[in-house]
């Protein structure tokens, strides 16, 4: 009964935690597994503070446990799932402790650095990551990496470009290839010239022409600063040198993302514009699961354009591959200043051409030191959240 076995093994239903459940990753993570009741069970969700969107994916999905980042929101979340069995904590600890909680896949979709120690924590469990999360792969890759080879733990890309490259990369055939190719829609300020681009408004810059993606990202869309991370995490995702991979602007963001080979072939992935595809593959992998991504309409798409990215316009290209280069500390320090700078754009506090300058500032004055572990990681960390709030 060999085939009964098998199908019996593809029908098991794989547990899942999302760290970052109320976010745009995360919310769309529920809604694929809305799709599949019988192939998915959620164990444990974790937020930073939507107490509201907690308690409703609660209800609905009945998770073991629920942690929610700002303590103080802890009492409104016992109350708001008072009549509801599930075990219930606040603070970090309660974060960490959601990424510590059994599960075959845990979704990694906090944004930003504050994501990097509980994402670590499930790699060093030896869960399979579905990761959302670049700004952790961006500061501590080689920490990542090794944990992930320590533990067991397979990281899968969730990030549209990666999860392209992952689907298209012939694992049989990686010494052929040539490079990859990193598609960028270009954002909202392609077609701009540099001098409006530097004072674009809060609300110019949150329009996205594709994507509809939480507010970090989104700014980081626009100044092309999510390219440069992408382009460090395609580094360490799939071991790439930096002269391998090459960004291209191709502004309908439906090729997601190519890989050149050494005959000359080129392999990509195509798709809508919608995150549930690649994160249901993440969730079904290796096997392909539905979604309700509205399919590609090829006659009406008519034509996909592609060209070079402008690093004048754009200088947050140059930032990261300098960043990657300098390796250490430097990775670190950019996303931080960039972090902080966004931040301080969205509250109106800084221009929009204020964002590069700052990371920029900061990749010099902030000293560049080996990074052996999350202590000297997070120091270099502390010193360029300094630099950039004294420069803002
Ligand atoms: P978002 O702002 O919509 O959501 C962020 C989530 O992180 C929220 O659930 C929030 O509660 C949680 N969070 C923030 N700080 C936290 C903390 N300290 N502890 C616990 N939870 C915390 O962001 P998003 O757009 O969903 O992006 C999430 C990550 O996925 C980012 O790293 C982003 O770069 C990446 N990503 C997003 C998209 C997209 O389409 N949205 C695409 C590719 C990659
Ligand atoms: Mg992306």
């Amino acid at each position: 009964m060999v085939r009964g076995e098998k199908q019996e093994a593809r029908s098991e239903i794989k547990k899942i935690s999302i760290l970052g459940a109320t976010g745009s990753i995360g919310q769309q993570t529920l809604s694929v597994i809305r799709q599949h009741p019988d192939k998915f069970k959620i164990t444990a969700l974790a937020a930073q503070k939507n107490v509201e969107a907690l308690a409703v994916a609660a209800r609905e999905f009945r998770p073991r446990f629920v942690a929610v980042d700002d303590i103080t929101l802890y009492p409104e979340l016992k109350k708001a799932l008072a009549d509801v069995d599930v075990e219930i904590a606040g603070g970090r600890a309660a974060v960490m402790e959601a990424a510590h909680r059994e599960a075959d896949i845990c979704v990694a979709a906090i944004v930003g650095i504050a994501g990097l120690e509980p994402t670590l924590a499930a790699i060093e469990r030896g869960r399979t990551v579905a990761l959302a999360n670049k700004e952790a792969l961006v500061c501590a890759g080689p920490l990542m990496l090794q944990a992930a080879q320590k533990s067991g733990a397979k990281i899968l890309p969730v990030d549209s470009e990666h999860n392209a490259i992952f689907q298209v990369m012939e694992n049989h055939n990686r010494a052929a290839v040539r490079k990859i190719i990193l598609t960028a829609s270009g954002g909202p300020f392609r077609a701009w010239d540099k001098n409006k681009i530097q004072n674009a408004t809060r609300e110019d810059a949150l329009r996205h022409p594709n994507w509809s993606m939480g507010e970090k990202i989104t700014i980081d869309s626009a100044t092309l600063m999510n390219k440069g991370l992408e382009f460090i995490e395609a580094h360490y995702l799939f071991a790439m040198p930096p002269e391998q991979i090459e960004i291209l602007v191709h502004p309908q963001s439906i090729i997601h993302s190519m890989v050149e080979y050494a005959d000359g072939s080129v392999l990509a992935q195509l798709g809508p514009p919608d995150m549930r595809v690649p994160i249901a593959y993440c969730l079904g992998y290796p096997q392909r699961i539905a979604t309700a991504a509205k399919p590609l309409n090829f006659a009406e798409i008519k034509s996909l354009s592609f060209e070079e990215p402008d690093v004048d316009k754009f200088p947050a290209l140059n930032l990261t591959r300098a960043a990657l280069a300098a390796g250490g500390a430097a990775p670190t320090i950019m996303n931080t200043a960039n972090e902080i700078a966004v931040a301080a754009f969205l509250a109106g506090k800084i221009t929009f051409g204020r964002i590069t300058e700052i990371i920029d500032a900061a990749l010099q004055r902030v000293e560049n030191a080996p990074i052996k572990n999350l202590a000297e990681l997070f120091a270099a960390d502390a010193a360029a959240r300094r630099a950039s709030e004294e420069m803002i």
